[in-house]
């Protein structure tokens, strides 16, 4: 993309209304506009980011084994009704009426829609177990939308749902997707820490938010520090068809291990002692199991293999794909602005004419640039006529993980400058190791 033709209105001045890093960088580096509060423009640099995140947890729920669909924004209050639940969900809830009256609501979550759907076409434990899933927008009337983008109240969310035959049906199917979560936040550059989370009336301890550790956010968390190092890849060794080798993993991981919101919990102490710490966290994600409470309110049946009729055991899982903009800068910035892990990045290299008015740099650019096109790197090339160092300065605030600087100097000795955003280390090499370099 030629940045003389692409929109990506950054500026200098730190917005007045931002409180943390992120919000302050997404704002500046022309990710997002707020258009109404907590509701955001996804500007094409920061939609380019979204994809890749939705992408990731796509790939990662499939490899899990759920089913993606795509269920509709607008519902009906009558389905909510059915698991009365359309007056006891709050001001949360963004209530409308259509043209003949009827009441609909922007869905905040779809436990209602899914088990109304499943319910209306799965009969008997042979349509079980299934796990559904859908990556679309919900609406929740926040009372404090703030921190841009990781409180809206407009914001992406994957949300799946499991439906077993039984309790030990559905814990397999809640421990997939546990380790589904560790490995979708660590292709991101994260450590999810998932710390036990209330299950209300329900009980049990199958209740986990997955969070990262960042100053700005809002939940505390007592954790393990065995938890501070990426323990995802302990994951890849378990098969995730054994319900027993999963239930041990998981179990094993969480009994020792549990992070916690509150100190005041002897056991855990116990177990981790001086290695206990205590840090601020964001709740990127967050997986449920709850049972038969909506399959029971909403009448939803199938025939066990020995004829009778049960409710599915049901489970649901989100994960905050918008809020995890925000949070992935909360974790990967500095002074000068972002450092998009790669497996994110909206490019993965910042390609830099230092002398756009000078024909042979912009000649050797243009060239390079079609040449990084046709390896398929992504690459953002600014090509405008502008001083270097307003550029140089433009491309460490949109974190690009590689920047290839271009000037007259270099040229004539046949070499350019590759820099890598994230450490600012710099070597110069010639353009065809460059080349080799970023399409490897
Ligand atoms: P929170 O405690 O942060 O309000 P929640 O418990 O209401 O979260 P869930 O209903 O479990 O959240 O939703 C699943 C995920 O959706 C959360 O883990 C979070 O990442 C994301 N999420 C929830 N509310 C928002 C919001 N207002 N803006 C952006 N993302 C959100
Ligand atoms: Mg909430």
């Amino acid at each position: 993309m030629r940045l003389s033709r692409y929109f990506m209105p950054v500026t200098r001045e730190t917005p007045a209304d931002a409180q943390v890093a992120s919000h302050k960088l997404m704002l500046r580096a022309g990710l997002v506009r707020q258009t109404a509060a907590g509701i955001y423009a996804w500007l094409p640099l920061g939609l380019r980011v979204l994809k890749k995140i939705e992408a990731i947890v796509r790939e990662e729920q499939d490899k899990a084994g759920a089913v993606e669909l795509l269920m509709p924004t607008i519902q009906s209050a009558d389905l909510w009704r059915q698991s009365k639940r359309y007056d006891a969900y709050g001001p949360e809830m963004l209530r409308l009426k259509d043209r003949h009256d009827r009441e609909m609501l922007y869905g905040p979550t779809n436990e209602e829609m899914i088990t109304a759907l499943f319910r209306d076409a799965a009969k008997s434990y042979r349509d079980l177990p299934r796990t559904l899933y859908h990556i679309q927008w919900k609406f929740r009337d926040e009372v404090r939308p703030r921190f841009g983008v990781m409180r809206g109240r407009e914001f992406l969310m994957k949300d799946a749902y499991s439906f077993d035959l039984d309790e030990d049906g559905a814990r397999h199917s809640y421990n997939r997707m546990f380790i589904a979560y560790l490995r979708t936040f660590a292709r991101m550059g994260l450590t999810a820490i998932p710390m036990q989370a209330d299950t209300g009336p329900i009980g049990g301890d199958l209740s986990h938010e997955f969070i990262i550790l960042a100053s700005s956010g809002e939940s505390d968390v007592f954790y393990h520090k065995a938890w501070e190092a990426d323990r995802s890849a302990e994951a890849e060794g378990v098969d995730a068809d054994d319900p027993a080798a999963l239930q041990a993993f998981v179990g094993g991981l969480t009994a020792d291990y549990a992070a916690t919101d509150e100190k005041r919990d002897p056991a855990r102490e116990a177990a981790a002692g001086a290695d206990l710490r205590q840090s601020r966290g964001i709740e990127v994600g967050h997986i449920f199991y709850f049972g038969t409470k909506y399959s029971a309110s909403m009448g939803f049946t199938v025939q066990a293999g020995d004829g009778t009729q049960v409710h599915p055991e049901m489970g649901s899982y989100g994960i905050g794909v918008s809020r995890l903009v925000g949070a992935l800068i909360e974790a990967r910035h500095d002074e000068a602005g972002i450092a998009w892990p790669e497996s994110v990045a909206p490019f993965q290299v910042g390609l830099v004419n230092m002398r756009a008015d000078d024909p042979a740099c912009a000649g050797a650019a243009d060239d390079l640039y079609r040449r990084l096109g046709q390896a398929g790197v992504e690459t953002l090339y600014d090509d405008r006529d502008e001083r270097g160092g307003a550029k140089f300065a433009t491309m460490d605030l949109i974190g690009l993980p590689w920047q290839l600087i271009l000037g007259p100097k270099g040229l004539g000795r046949g070499v350019v400058e590759l820099k890598r955003r994230a450490t600012g280390e710099r070597e110069e090499l010639s353009i065809e190791s460059a080349l080799a370099r970023l399409a490897g």
